[in-house]
């Protein structure tokens, strides 16, 4: 290859009206030249690229890093709330364990998964110790109710704090005479206008004047019984109203058949009389 034919002439004039210049430029200094652009073009593009992947790693770390700590953050919240349950739980256990105990009901806490110590470690273990303390606090809870309604319901004392001047059964015709009669019931002497209790939680069924009872106030308890208070100078109650025991049903006085002011009080269990001093406080000495 001839020299001429390895270079390359440039001819170029600076300002318009200068002579022309001319550069030459051997061809290897040409080559050499484009090859080094090119490596710094693809050089540029390789490190841009490179940078571009270790920026976005980085982005993933962080935001795997926040994620991680959140997810720590969380675990120790769940981690006490979790013991906190377990105290309160076992708290209740032993809560109603003693429950139980009073209502005689010691079988039903007996319950598969103690959580006191040594308790479950899984929360669906938790899960299910709580259900079955929650079925046996129900039960007891409904065998104390019962146990109090059984215990209200059932006539004590007396509706008045006054003396029996006439006991249950066989006696003397009070109106006079010889002649003899069942008292069904007991005769509470006290002053007119004295306040009369019922005896045991019921509902009022009668409210009204009966015959020689006077003005009379009956009460349904349950299990069958009624109690009976008889010769009221007022009465305070009406049907269907719900009563404690103790609360007033009216007062003292001597309507019907009657001598003087007294409470006749009566307990029938299934309709039959039956002797309420035995239910109630002995006559004063
Ligand atoms: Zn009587």
């Amino acid at each position: 290859m001839s020299k001429e034919k390895r270079l390359y002439t440039f001819l170029f004039a600076p300002t318009s009206t200068s002579r022309m210049k001319k550069l030459t430029i051997p061809r290897y200094l040409i080559r050499g030249g484009i090859g080094v652009l090119l490596l710094i073009v693809v050089g540029g593009i390789y490190g841009a690229v490179r940078l571009m992947n270790v920026e976005s790693l980085n982005l993933k770390y962080q935001s795997a890093k926040i994620e991680n700590d959140k997810l720590k953050r969380d675990n120790d919240v769940y981690k006490n709330s979790y013991s906190k349950l377990k105290g309160q739980i076992s708290f209740i256990e032993d809560v109603s364990k003693d429950l139980a105990r009073q209502a005689n009901m010691e079988h039903v806490s007996e319950i598969d998964q103690k959580v006191g110590s040594g308790g479950p470690e899984t929360v669906t273990a938790l899960d299910k110790a709580a259900d079955q303390l929650e079925q046996q606090v129900r039960l007891i809870g409904d065998r104390l109710r019962a146990d109090h309604l059984r215990l209200t319901s059932i006539p004590a004392g007396f509706p008045v704090d006054g003396y029996i001047t006439d006991g249950f059964g066989m006696r003397r015709n009070p109106m006079g005479g010889g002649s003899h009669e069942f008292h069904d019931g007991i005769d509470l002497a006290v002053d007119f206008g004295t306040p009369v209790g019922a005896t045991a939680d019921g509902l009022v069924v009668w409210a009204a004047p009966y015959s020689g009872y006077g003005n009379l106030v009956a009460v349904f308890h349950s299990n069958g019984i009624t109690t009976r208070y008889g010769h009221l100078s007022r009465i305070t109650v009406e049907p269907g109203q719900r009563i404690k025991r103790g609360e007033q049903i009216g007062y003292a006085g001597s309507t019907g058949r009657s001598t003087g002011p007294h409470v006749h009080y009566e307990i029938r269990l299934n309709d039959q009389p039956i002797d309420p001093s035995k239910y109630g406080r002995r006559q004063k000495p």
